[in-house]
């Protein structure tokens, strides 16, 4: 049996350890459940993992070079099946779910993730895995694998399938054919069903540390990074590769200045600027923005009361956040932290807004000042 050996994986060391071991040992379960922080290396495990089982080379696999893996690469191998939350609109759908030119965009998108497992779909509505995907990857289950020993279905964020693709899912999770893998990835355990978690092998992906991200870097990277660039996007990314990558690459985010400008509207209580900007942030086309705006606000306050890095002087400056100390900040974190909890639990996103507003204020400027 040749070892399995991640290459690309950034830490992760026992959920590597484990993987590794089950591949040797020929005791790889059906089913396994990767659930971790987004960016943590979920995909990139289940990617390698894939082209490993599938990899024909004798001694080490993955190993990038034979057909096996160049098919996996170029999201041509017909027994591997990735499956992850899609943004369908206008003329992507028809009758049946999904119109040739769906399938056509969800093709592209799977080709970007296979290639790059670590990067960050940008999605413009609510986005779900359709029911006629899971269809379609069931049938292929079903047939049974092609080319390679095994079929490997990869399905990503599998805590936004609706009901209807749940079930299908479930059909074919609950009695596996023989010879098929199911990977399952989620960032939000809680929100997986209990029937899904009960069948698969739980693999915790935990966060990465700065060291090994910032050694990544030059690998994962595609442009030179400067030294201060590089430790500044690792200490902001707080432990997730994906999101250090996406800061690299969108280096002064829409988000950075509106989670900036929300602090700074906070202090100043300028109740008029607050209500376009909950305004803004709730509108329907903006799904995903009030989390990216929340976990942001917590990158500010983290930057300016650790004071590791500089301060966002564009908008704020670290003055103003001189009475600030550590229990009234973590008041702050746990302000946000409830706040995204109940966007995830899809609270009504203007209602939570007010009531995170009302609490930040209450945090910065004492009980007593607030709620004229
Ligand atoms: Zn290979």
């Amino acid at each position: 049996m040749p070892s399995l050996i991640f290459k690309n994986l950034v830490g992760q060391q026992r959920v590597q350890d484990v993987l590794s071991a089950a591949y040797a040992n020929g005791s790889l379960a059906h089913a396994y459940l990767f659930s971790g922080e987004s960016g943590t290396g979920k995909l990139q495990a289940a990617v390698e993992l894939a082209m490993g089982v599938l990899c024909k080379n004798p001694e080490q696999v993955p190993c990038y070079s034979c057909e096996s893996c160049r098919k996996v690469l170029h999201f041509a191998h017909p027994d591997l099946h990735v499956v992850f939350p899609v943004y369908l609109h206008g003329d992507m759908k028809d009758s049946d779910g999904i119109s040739a030119k769906g399938w056509e965009q969800i093709a592209k998108d799977s080709r970007k993730l296979v290639n790059s497992p670590y990067a960050t779909l940008n999605y413009k509505g609510i986005p779900n895995i359709p029911v006629a995907w899971m269809r379609d990857v069931n049938h292929a289950v079903l047939r049974g694998a092609i080319e390679g020993p095994m079929s490997i279905i990869i399905i990503d964020s599998v805590d936004m399938m609706n009901k209807e693709s749940a079930n299908t899912m479930l059909k074919v999770l609950e009695e596996p054919p023989e010879n098929t893998i199911f990977l399952c990835l989620t960032d939000k355990h809680h929100a997986v069903l209990p029937t899904i978690i009960s069948r698969c092998q739980n693999l915790r992906f935990g966060y990465v540390g700065d060291a090994q991200i910032s050694d990544a870097l030059s690998r994962l990277s595609t442009r030179e990074l400067s030294g201060e660039e590089r430790d500044q996007a690792v200490r902001y990314a707080m432990g997730s590769v994906g999101r250090t990558l996406f800061l690299l690459e969108n280096p002064a985010t829409e988000w950075t200045v509106q989670a900036a400008e929300l602090l700074r509207l906070c202090m100043e209580e300028d109740w008029l600027a607050l209500a376009d900007m909950i305004d803004t942030l709730s509108a329907r086309e903006n799904f995903g923005a009030c989390e990216q705006v929340l976990i942001h606000f917590i990158y500010q306050v983290r930057e300016l009361v650790l004071k590791r890095g500089p301060a966002p002087e564009k908008y704020i400056t670290s003055t103003d956040f001189q009475s600030l100390d550590t229990p009234r900040a973590d008041d702050l974190f746990r302000n946000c932290r409830q706040a995204i909890a109940a966007i995830r639990a899809r609270g009504n996103a203007s209602l939570v807004l007010v009531n995170f507003i009302i609490a930040v204020m209450e945090t910065i400027h004492g009980k007593k000042r607030q709620a004229y």
